[in-house]
Formats: C-alpha cells, sequence, structure tokens
C-alpha cells in the first residue's frame, strides 16, 4: 500500500487516484448522512412537544378510555351511542382519529360507545311509532330497559351571551310587539374580571361532557364566544333538536356586591308557554334542590318569568340557571374556579338525568309528531 503512494507508475497512480476519490466520496457521503440525521431528530424532538400519540381505544370501557385520552393530554368525546352485538355495553366500538397517528396535544379524539345488542337508535323507534299511527300490524316493541332510558335521548345546553353585544332586537314571543335587546352583554367577575360569556360556556362544556357519559346526546347552542346568536336562534336550536330539555346557563350580576346565591329561572303561564309550562317547572324545581344540596350556596328558589325571549319562542321545555353572582367578590372567585365549576355541573346535569327519568323516554317523540 506504502509502495502503491510513492510510485511513479501511470497504471499505479490511477489506482491511487481512484482509491483516494473513492474514501473521499465515502467521508462526504458519511458527513452529510451523519449531519442530515442529526438536523431533523432535533426537529422531531422539538415537535414531540406539541404532538401526543392518539391511543387505542376501541374494545376499552368508555371510562377506561376517557382517562387514556386525558392522560395523553387529549380531549375524549362520546359521539354518538349506537347498537352493537359484539361490544358490550359503554364500551367503545370505533374511534377517530386512529389509535398511534401523532395529533396536537388537545385535540379531540371522538368515540362512539356501544350502547349493547337490545339499544335502538331513536330512528327505530320513531319508524315503529309511525306504523302504530297507520293502524297497521303493530312490529314487536323494541326492548327499551329501564337503565338504558337516557341513551341517545337530547338535552341542548345554551351558555349565555358571546363576546359580541349586538343591541337590535327582537320580539320577546311569536307575534309579539314587545322587543328585546338580542345579545346583551352580560356581566362580569368583579374580582376575576372573566366576562359572564366566558363562564357559562366552560361551565357549561363540563355539563356537556357529564351527561355524554351517561348517554345523553348533548347539543350546544355555541361552542365558542365568537357567534352571534340572538335569543330566538338559541330556543330555535332546541326546537330543532326536539330537546327534552333545553337548559341556558348563566350568571347574575347586582349592583350590591352582597347579593349572592343561586336561582332556577322558568317560564311563566302566558300565552307562548303552556304547552311546556308543567315540564319546565318540574325541571326547574328539580334542578335548583341539586344545585342547592351539592354547592350549599344561599337558596335563591325558582322564579317564574314572562319576559324572557328564549322561553317564549321555545316549544320544549326550558330553563334558566343563575349559577351565582359574578358581583359578589367571594361568589366570583368561586365561580372561577375548575373545582366549583366541577360541583355546579355535576349538580345540574343530575338534576337534568333526574327530570329526564321521571318521563318515559317515548313521550317526547309522540309528543312531537
Ligand atoms: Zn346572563
Amino acid at each position: 500500500m506504502l509502495d502503491l503512494f510513492l510510485t511513479k507508475n501511470p497504471k499505479h497512480q490511477a489506482i491511487l487516484i481512484v482509491t483516494a476519490s473513492l474514501i473521499l466520496l465515502t467521508i462526504t457521503v458519511l458527513l452529510g448522512y451523519a449531519f442530515f440525521l442529526k438536523g431533523p431528530t432535533k426537529h422531531d424532538a422539538k415537535k414531540d412537544k406539541n404532538f401526543v400519540t392518539v391511543p387505542a381505544l376501541v374494545g376499552k370501557g368508555m371510562y377506561v378510555a376517557k382517562k387514556k385520552v386525558e392522560s395523553a393530554g387529549l380531549k375524549f368525546e362520546v359521539d354518538q351511542w349506537v347498537n352493537s352485538k359484539v361490544y358490550p355495553i359503554k364500551h367503545v366500538i370505533s374511534q377517530k382519529p386512529l389509535p398511534n397517528i401523532k395529533v396536537k396535544k388537545g385535540s379531540r379524539v371522538i368515540v362512539n360507545v356501544s350502547g349493547g345488542k337490545d339499544y335502538y337508535s331513536e330512528n327505530a323507534i320513531r319508524q315503529q311509532s309511525a306504523v302504530n299511527n297507520e293502524n297497521l300490524k303493530p312490529l314487536p316493541e323494541p326492548p327499551i330497559q329501564p337503565r338504558l332510558a337516557l341513551i341517545g335521548r337530547v338535552v341542548v345546553i345554551d351558555p349565555g351571551h358571546q363576546r359580541k353585544t349586538d343591541l337590535t332586537k327582537e320580539p320577546i314571543g311569536p307575534g309579539s310587539k314587545i322587543m328585546k335587546v338580542k345579545n346583551p352583554g352580560g356581566t362580569l367577575g368583579t374580582v376575576s374580571k372573566v366576562p359572564e360569556y366566558e363562564l357559562t360556556l366552560s361551565i357549561a362544556k363540563k355539563i356537556r361532557e357529564r351527561l355524554q357519559m351517561r348517554g345523553v346526546k348533548v347539543v350546544m347552542t355555541r361552542e365558542s364566544n365568537d357567534v352571534d346568536i340572538g335569543n330566538i336562534d338559541r330556543a330555535r336550536i332546541a326546537n330543532n333538536a326536539k330537546a327534552e330539555l333545553f337548559v341556558r346557563i348563566h350568571a347574575n350580576g347586582d349592583s350590591n356586591a352582597e347579593k349572592s346565591g343561586i336561582s332556577t329561572l322558568y317560564p311563566a303561564l302566558n300565552e307562548w308557554t303552556a304547552p311546556i309550562y308543567d315540564k319546565s317547572l318540574k325541571a326547574a324545581k328539580i334542578i335548583q334542590k341539586s344545585l342547592i344540596e351539592t354547592t350549599k350556596q344561599n337558596d335563591l328558589g325558582i322564579v317564574a318569568r314572562n319576559n324572557m325571549t328564549g322561553f317564549n319562542w321555545s316549544k320544549v321545555p326550558v330553563v334558566l340557571i343563575e349559577t351565582g353572582f359574578m358581583t359578589n367578590p367571594k361568589e366570583d372567585v368561586l365561580l372561577n374556579s375548575p373545582n366549583y365549576q366541577d360541583h355546579l355541573a355535576k349538580a345540574i346535569s343530575d338534576g337534568i338525568i333526574k327530570f329526564l327519568q321521571t318521563y318515559p323516554p317515548r313521550d317526547r317523540i309522540f309528543n312531537s309528531q
């Protein structure tokens, strides 16, 4: 080899040049590869902080699945309960996104959950009652078990207000000449400086989560603060969803900073509310009781209201919960604590469930025909 470097033989020189070139090329490739490899690795590590792997959920119990999703830094959401012969009740049957995919932290993982083999969709029940109405031979009774009575039942949650105030007016009831502002701004936390629309949305989301875990289908009038929906619009969302209960979440404000406590409003009996009066009153009583038992806050009772646009346009039972006074320093701090919001959400969703279980599931379907 040494001879080769020292040689003056042209043949040997040629070999030398080729060998040297090959070595140089190899070094270049290796260095380049090492550099290239190092670059993206650093980049990936940086990306990894914001991206997490979606866990595999199919076949798992929904509570286990929820824990897995949340400990991965993701949000768990139940979309639908469906009939399943394969998966036992309350087990995940499908998920989106699929497992092992990298997604941004905080993303939603949406699952469908088994209602068991005896769970019939609302459509099946609707079809059957249609057949009954036409005096045809009835189909066999769909076996709805009492413990499944919550699955697929519809509740609309309305987080009060929105970022944008809208001072245009709308009639307080169908055909009414009395007009009220579409979107008054709502109140503001005296200590927290949190606007009412933010508070109501975070409480509403917690209620939705609890109801969904029990199989209730939840429709939200809004999921963002940047919407423009008046009180007629909100009532229409509940009407179109054929909600069994329309639950409006608000917080109170008063010039007296001492004033505190929880109240539940319901529609007074008037020209518009007769068909929904009884059930609304019932819901108000149940929910207010549940709220006071859970939170131990000052009980301001249930209050009948005649002039609320969102009540008078509603064709479904409706209540409005004043969760507390944001103008009271103590209550404002309380209302903005996530733990207290959990208590409120539990009290309200327990109340809603108790109300739903007071009436058989098909009641609503027959009434709405
Ligand atoms: Zn309000």
